[in-house]
């Protein structure tokens, strides 16, 4: 089997062929036309590229029925801009009616993480994301810590372990580490138990990954049929990775100088935009002759999943193309935006740690 034919949802692996993945996986291609119901700047801008049955809960939205809205955060390390992605999806979703479960995944983080060593550690880590997630525009009501769940959903945890067996597991992960696969099943019965009777019963559901956790998407869908209780497969959309600020990575949270993180100095989230590779020419001059080139440049990149208005990111694409505006400008414009939304953000944080370190800890 090649590398691109299994996807290693735990690895740093960045995905390029996307063409690939959707033929070998049986992942649809996303709808545009869908983009006008769905009013979010994440779809306009071709960052969402998949999904899996969308269709259902696109009826639920048009139809203004419930349907179930479910992410979570793996409190593994620090968060930084690409995490944003999730939660701003998430939070979108609730716009529409959604019944909004957010998983705070500690047990997730400490059972698939070999660098987290205690389940305290993992639980600090808990507190920091929470605090963030809140900050972005969750409600305490929507959120829910998978080490302080109700009994039931450890039941069902338990019964879908009976479900699958370690073929399969071997044949979507490529390896059967007990650690990961208590992780993919406390996942799964992330994603599965809201359709429990015990809490709001059969319907629709959504979940916004990156294409890098579709083993875990295909896994559940599979197993929600394998069930005794009536469930709905639940649908997943999925959207592409911010990469990383250097050539071929990914935004990591074990790599400091990849990423922007949303608890960054300001000065420290400066040096990286002016360090981050660009789609800038050799020279002024055959910048201002050819234009630069935004779709390789991580500081466009920054702006097109970040900066909210559409009208903003065009002018900076149609002057970097056209070679009116440098990078030297662009790197400058970009680096106060998102100092700007550190700075308020940070603020937003401090003021969720008190309410964070509760829910997670229960003091
Ligand atoms: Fe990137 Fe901006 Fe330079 Fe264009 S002008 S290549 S978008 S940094």
């Amino acid at each position: 089997m090649t590398k691109m034919e299994r996807i290693d949802p735990w690895s740093s692996q960045v995905i390029e062929d996307y063409e690939h993945i959707f033929k070998e996986f049986g992942l649809m291609e996303w709808t545009p036309e869908w983009n006008k119901e769905l009013k979010h700047y994440l779809f306009e801008r071709g960052i969402i590229i998949a999904h899996r049955d969308f269709e259902k809960v696109l009826k639920r939205i048009k139809e203004k029925k419930p349907f179930i809205n479910i992410t979570g955060i793996a409190s593994s390390g620090r968060m930084h801009l690409g995490h944003k992605v999730d939660i701003d999806l998430f939070v979108h979703f609730k716009k529409f009616g959604g019944k909004n479960y957010f998983a705070v995944s500690d047990l997730d983080a400490y059972c698939s993480r070999d660098k987290i060593i205690t389940l305290d550690e993992a639980k600090g880590f808990a507190v920091k994301n929470l605090a963030h997630a809140l900050a972005l525009g969750l409600d305490e009501k929507d959120v829910y810590v998978q080490s302080r769940k109700e009994t039931r959903y450890y039941e069902f945890t338990f019964e879908l372990s009976k479900k699958i067996t370690n073929n399969e597991f071997e044949a979507v992960y490529g390896h059967v580490n007990l650690g990961k696969i208590s992780a993919a099943l406390l996942q799964y019965a992330d994603i599965l138990h809201p359709q429990l009777k015990e809490f709001e019963g059969k319907m629709p559901s959504i979940t916004g990954i990156g294409l890098d956790q579709d083993p875990h998407a295909r896994l559940t869908r599979d197993v929600a049929q394998r069930l005794q209780y009536e469930l709905e497969i639940p649908s997943f959309i999925y959207f592409k990775h911010q990469s990383g600020l250097k050539e071929g990575t990914k935004m990591s949270s074990s790599d400091p100088y990849s990423a922007i993180y949303l608890d960054d100095e300001l000065k420290d989230a400066e040096r990286k935009i002016q360090n981050a590779l660009t789609g800038g020419r050799n020279t002024l001059e055959e910048q201002k002759r050819l234009g630069g080139k935004p779709e390789k440049c991580k500081v466009f990149e920054i702006l097109k999943f970040h900066y909210p208005e559409n009208k903003g990111l065009e002018r900076v694409f149609n002057e970097c193309t056209q070679g009116k505006w440098l990078c030297g400008n662009c790197k400058k414009f970009t680096a106060e935006f998102i100092c700007k939304f550190l700075k308020e953000h940070q603020e937003k944080v401090k003021q969720k740690e008190k309410i964070a370190r509760k829910i997670v800890l229960g003091k």
